[in-house]
């Protein structure tokens, strides 16, 4: 099973999948394939789950 986890852009507010070895690294940052931004995974992730 693939470790992924489900982030809403805080941009452009779509939902995609990142590899879940970016929460793990402080300093990474996701690009949106949608909007083409890039933010903070865990931020992202909070967000979703609120
Ligand atoms: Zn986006």
């Amino acid at each position: 099973m693939p470790k992924v986890v489900y982030v809403n852009c805080p941009h452009c507010g779509k939902e995609f999948y990142i590899g879940q070895e970016f929460l793990v690294i402080e300093e990474s940052y996701c690009h949106c394939p949608y909007c083409s931004q890039e933010f903070k995974p865990e931020a992202a992730r909070r967000a979703a789950r609120a």
